[in-house]
Order: C-alpha cells, then structure tokens, then sequence
C-alpha cells in the first residue's frame, strides 16, 4: 500500500502552519495567506491557492496536500433544514445539519463517529462508538457546507455579486453559529474538541459567543471545558428529573447522578449575561408528569438558566412516544409560571431524518 506521508494541512495548527512555513525557509507572511485560503476561501487543494505562484504551488504539492470531506449525501427539508452526509477518509460516514433561521446560519456538527453513550432515545447512541474525530474533520464540516454553500450560490446566483471583502475573501452568506448537537459526545473526546473550538474561534472567525456545546453530562470534562476551552455556551442533556428515570434512558446517569451534575452547573463560571440551557426531550409517559416539571424548577433553582423543551422525535427500533401536544404545553406553562425561560424547540426537518443520527442509518455505502 502507497502510504501518503505528504502532511495534511488542515490537521495543523495555527503555530503548526507558521513553523512548517519557517522550516522551508519560506517568508512568515505565507502561514497568514495558507490560512486565509483554506479557512476563508475554502481551497480544497493546494492548486485552487491562486495568490501563491506556479513554483510555491508545485513546491508546496511535492511536501503537503488539503484533506476534504466528501459528500455523500444532502437531503433538503420543507422547513429549510439541509442534512450532510460526509465520507471520511477511513470510509465512515458522519452528520451535519444547516438550520438557516431569520439573522443566523446554524451548523450543527459532529464529535464522534456514532457515541458509547447509549441513550435509549437517540439513534446515534443505538451503534455504539466507532472512532473519534479529529480536530479538524470537527472544523471540516464547517468549511465543507460553508463551501457548499458558496457553490450553491454562484450556480444559482442566490447572491447577485460576490464582491471582495476588505480581507480579500468572499462576502456573502456563510455559517454564523455552531452547535456540538450532531453525532457524538462532544466531552467523551475532549482534546480533539477542545482544539477544534479554537480553530473554529481563531481560523474561521466565528464568535464563541455564537458556540454552543452539548453534553450528556461527563461531569468532570464541564469544569475542564471552561479552563481549556473558549468560553462557549454550554447546553446539557437534562431529560429526567430523578435518578431513577435517568439512569433507565440516559446511562451516563449512573455514573455521575443528576445532583452531581446540577451542582457542576451551579459551578461554571457562567460570563456576564450568558445562561446554561437545559434541553429536556419529552417522552410520552417517562418524564413529562406535572410533577417532572415542578421537580425540574426545584433542581434548576438559582441557576441561570433557559430550558429547551424537544417532544421527542421517535425513530423506528424505539418503543418511546412523543407526548400529545396538550401535555408539551401544560409543561411549559408550569416553567413558565415559575419564571423559567422555557421554548419549545421541535426538532428540524423532522421530513429528512434529521434528528442525530438518522440520515447516516438510512445510508448503507
Ligand atoms: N451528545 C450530546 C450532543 C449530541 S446529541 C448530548 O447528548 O447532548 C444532541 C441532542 O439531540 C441532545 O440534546 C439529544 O437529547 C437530542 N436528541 C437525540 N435523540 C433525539 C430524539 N430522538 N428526539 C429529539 N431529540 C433527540
Ligand atoms: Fe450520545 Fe448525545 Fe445521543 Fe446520548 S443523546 S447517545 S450522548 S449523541
């Protein structure tokens, strides 16, 4: 087998492009136009970085290369959610959802390749993990539907002109928030995440206010996080209001308990005006009593807060129903009368599959 041992550009760091630059005795100001390429331009090969002469082109090929998602798939839905189906190099496939919404472009991206989680409500949990991602098949799918995207553009001329921008990259529609609510315990693969969260703040330019991490509640990596990581909004996977609920359809809750992880909430250095969101999937019959929602105020008391209610998006192979829409209601209201921020959140492009891990299910390569 040929083994490629030509360096893979997008797996470097910022200081990893500057150094390899420095190295080849190359002036620095080449590491800032790399970048400016592959994170603002979307170059997928070395050959489409037009500013770099024929020479540092053909140089540059002889010692690196861009790695690139593939796309499988892309299915678009009525309420304008678009699904991803990436191939990776090793041939696993991952997920990401675009949510265009009125002043924002969400994606919604992938962690891992499936999840040993095993939550009973979701798909992805259902296979088990296959592998981690990498850093930078995390930030891929950014640059992949972000190029997309503009591709989509110029061919349909949804855009009447791209016009330069002031940094000499395009302007025009691009992804303005992230969510870690694809495939994946983003926190069961934490330094890959980590690295990616910075990539995704410093090479792509997007906000971390406008970042959101979801867990199921690794109760240690949550502190880490707000050490390690940009400081993100953090959003966790409440679902249940006792342990013994919890532990029958989040396992994870055996291992760190609703007050350990309410308590680790209470704990995280929260910036001035941001809030912790809880999501709570309603399953009809499990967790959605009145009495749920009295003993969610009770335990979510003091802590800045808003509260994501998701009826749950059934998939086949699960016996769990979603509540009837008077039931979402009622529970909302209790929140709400008690001065929680609560909405209800469906999950989109219910049409395409798009709750976690469902396109890729339905795909056999
Ligand atoms: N592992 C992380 C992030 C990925 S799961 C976590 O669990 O938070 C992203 C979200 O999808 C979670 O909030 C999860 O509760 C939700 N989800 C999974 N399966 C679902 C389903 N069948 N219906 C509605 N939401 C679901
Ligand atoms: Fe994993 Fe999140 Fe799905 Fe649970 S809900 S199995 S943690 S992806």
């Amino acid at each position: 087998m040929k083994i490629n041992k030509k360096i893979n550009l997008k797996s470097l760091s910022k200081d990893e492009i500057i150094t390899l630059i420095e190295k080849r005795e190359l002036p620095r100001y080449r590491a800032s136009q790399l970048i400016h390429w592959i994170y603002d331009r979307y170059a997928s090969s070395i050959d489409e970085i037009t500013e770099f002469s024929k020479d540092l082109r053909n140089f540059l090929n002889e010692i690196a290369f861009i790695s690139n998602l593939r796309l499988v798939k892309s299915l678009k839905s009525s309420d304008s959610t678009e699904k991803f189906l990436f191939l990776l190099e090793d041939k696993q496939t991952i997920e990401s959802v675009l949510i265009p919404e009125k002043d924002r472009l969400t994606l919604c991206i992938s962690s891992q390749v499936g999840c040993a989680m095993g939550c009973r409500f979701c798909l992805t949990g259902s296979g088990g993990l296959i592998r981690n991602l990498r850093s930078y098949e995390i930030v891929d799918q950014i640059i992949a539907v972000n190029r997309i995207i503009q591709t989509e553009a110029i061919d349909n001329n949804h855009i009447p002109t791209f016009v330069r921008g002031g940094k000499g990259g395009f302007s025009g529609k691009k992804i303005t928030n992230i969510v870690f609510m694809g495939m994946g315990e983003p926190l069961a693969n934490f330094d890959e995440v980590v690295e990616a969260l910075w990539r995704i703040v410093q090479l792509i330019g997007i906000s971390k206010r406008k970042i959101t991490l979801s867990t199921a509640g690794i109760v240690p990596q949550i502190l880490l996080l707000s050490e390690k990581a940009p400081e993100i909004n953090l959003a966790i996977s409440l679902n249940a209001t006792t342990d013994e609920v919890r532990n029958t359809i989040m396992p994870v809750n055996k291992r760190y308990p609703i007050k350990s992880l309410i308590d680790t909430c209470r704990k995280y250095p929260l910036q001035p005006g941001r809030r912790i969101t809880f999501e709570y999937i309603l399953i009809d019959g499990i967790n959605d009593s009145l009495d749920d929602a009295h003993r969610l105020i009770k335990l979510l008391e003091g802590i800045r807060c808003k509260i994501n209610l998701i009826p749950l998006n059934p998939h086949p192979g699960s016996d769990l129903k979603r509540p009837l829409e008077r039931r979402v209601l009622e529970f909302q209201q209790i929140l709400l009368k008690n001065n929680l921020r609560a909405l209800i959140r469906e999950s989109k492009g219910q049409d395409i599959l798009a709750a976690c891990g469902q396109l890729r299910a339905g795909h056999t390569l």
